[in-house]
């Protein structure tokens, strides 16, 4: 229990999650997202007691709805499949459902319930008219044919389709679902409406899609780290950042904080760690593009060619850097991880991962007062940009490369703000945790109470 609430709020806070994991037993990822936010929410709804009297809490730790479903595909050998998938449709106060799809083979209920409140206070801190929503399988891609995962995506559609629409819920991508995962679920929604609307963000360019949707969220995670540092006088140049993962999140990170004049050493897969210490840019990761992006391969090929160190089940955060960028999956940077970056003088971390930190880590951060920006502030460039996909379809307009880029930083840069409005206390020490949670949630609030009671 953080030691800094007062002893109201303890208990308020304690009732509050005692009755949330009684209602939602055995899933800790979405105790664990609710209770990262209950912890700056409690207390402010004290100060602010129009919220707790309409119970805006409870509601919002309700999804509106959640829709589980059978698939069945046939793999290449004519084998019958069977997945599982969900849909969660978790809060439409500020606008249509709006949240990416995971396939992942240990995708949970608990997982996209934590994905889905998260997205909520994200979408509501972009400014754009976003709800929140999550969806997924527990599909492995890794390893199918192109053709296989055709099948497993049009037999995925054919049930999904009747619960989305642009002004319904619009889904896009995440962790297993890029750019050919969008296309066939796409194609297969055209499909069976008969409409080409945008109804899936994320899309080819030549179908709809937005030019820098497949770098937002990996330079807006970047340029949120940008104006974290300049907020403290200090710049990204001349840093060493640690960056997990190596897909999509990562990639674009490493390849703008490169640009920032930072050096990137590190990159993760599930098979563990790359160590880089001259940087991986230039024909490097032009190298990590393909290899991850195209060929679907192992970090330990980039060791063996660029002649680097890989460190099989290792994660990043033991290696000196001031700046860490977690960019995998959730609960990848323990309490433990946290005080070892610390130890190393760590200045500013930010998510580009979904809370890839684990609670113990954040109040590890919040302690020694390492700058810490979580995923819904700092990994938010990504659906920001699919609002921007959303707005250009709604023209029939396609905005060019520096157009969207210039959308992209004004967001951050106003996310950013936000924070710093809800967060910053007396002695300068910015909260972003606390600033993105009361930010978030207090649009999203506000739209309730002028609903009433639904
Ligand atoms: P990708 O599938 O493109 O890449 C995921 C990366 O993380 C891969 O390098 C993968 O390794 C690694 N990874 C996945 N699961 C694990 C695990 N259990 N342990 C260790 N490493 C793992 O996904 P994205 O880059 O799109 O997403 C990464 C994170 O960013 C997720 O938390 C996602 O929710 C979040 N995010 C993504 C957005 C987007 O626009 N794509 C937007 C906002 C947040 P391997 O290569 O071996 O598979």
């Amino acid at each position: 229990m953080p030691s800094q609430l007062s002893s109201e709020a303890q208990k308020d806070l304690h009732k509050f999650m005692a009755g949330l994991i009684e209602r939602n037993p055995h899933e800790p990822e979405f105790h664990q997202a609710v209770q990262e936010v209950a912890e700056s929410i409690i207390p402010f709804t004290l100060a602010h007691p129009v919220y707790r009297d309409a119970q805006i809490l409870e509601r919002m730790t309700e999804p509106d709805r959640i829709v589980i479903f059978r698939v069945t595909w046939e793999d290449d050998e004519g084998n019958v499949r069977v997945n599982r998938a969900w849909r969660v449709q978790f809060n439409n106060s500020i606008g249509p459902y709006k949240g990416g799809l995971r396939f992942d083979k240990s995708l949970t209920l608990s997982v996209l319930k934590f994905l889905g409140f998260e997205q909520v206070f994200k979408n509501s801190l972009t400014t754009l008219p976003m709800g929140g929503g999550k969806g997924g399988s527990n599909f492995n891609p890794k390893g199918k044919s192109d053709r296989e995962v055709m099948r497993f995506c049009q037999a995925m559609m054919t049930e999904m389709y009747r619960h989305i629409g642009p002004e319904t819920d619009v889904p896009a991508g995440d962790i297993g679902v890029g750019s050919r995962e969008i296309s066939f679920l796409y194609g297969q929604y055209k499909r069976l409406m008969n409409r080409f609307h945008s109804t899936i963000t994320g899309k080819g360019l030549s179908y709809g899609g937005s030019l820098m949707r497949t770098e937002a969220t990996g330079y807006g995670c970047a340029y949120f780290l940008k104006n974290m540092l300049e907020h403290r006088g200090d710049g990204v140049e001349g840093k060493t950042a640690l960056v997990s993962g190596s897909g999509n999140v990562a990639i674009y990170a490493i390849e703008k904080l490169n640009e920032l004049g930072a050096r990137c050493v590190t990159a993760s897969d599930r098979n563990g760690l790359l160590y880089d210490p001259n940087g991986i840019q230039d024909e490097k990761l032009a190298f990590l593009k393909d290899l991850k992006e195209v060929r679907r391969g192992s970090l330990a090929e980039y060791a063996e060619k660029f002649g680097c160190e890989f460190h099989a089940g290792k994660r990043p955060w033991s290696v000196p850097g001031q700046l860490a960028v977690p960019c995998a999956t959730q609960n990848e940077l323990s309490g433990d991880d946290a005080r070892t970056l610390v130890k190393n003088g760590a200045l500013a971390v930010a998510e580009g991962a979904n809370m890839p930190t684990e609670l113990e880590g954040v109040h590890v951060f919040r302690e020694a007062r390492t700058m810490f920006a979580p995923g819904k502030a700092a990994n938010a460039g990504g659906v920001a940009v699919s609002g921007l996909e959303q707005s250009q379809n709604a023209q029939r307009l396609s905005w060019s490369r520096e157009e969207v880029d210039q959308r992209l930083q004004k967001i951050m840069g106003d996310i950013h703000e936000q924070c710093v409005t809800h967060g910053e206390a007396k002695d300068g020490n910015v909260r972003y945790v606390a600033g993105a949670n009361v930010a978030g949630f207090l649009k999203v609030a506000d739209a309730m109470l002028a609903f009433g009671v639904i």
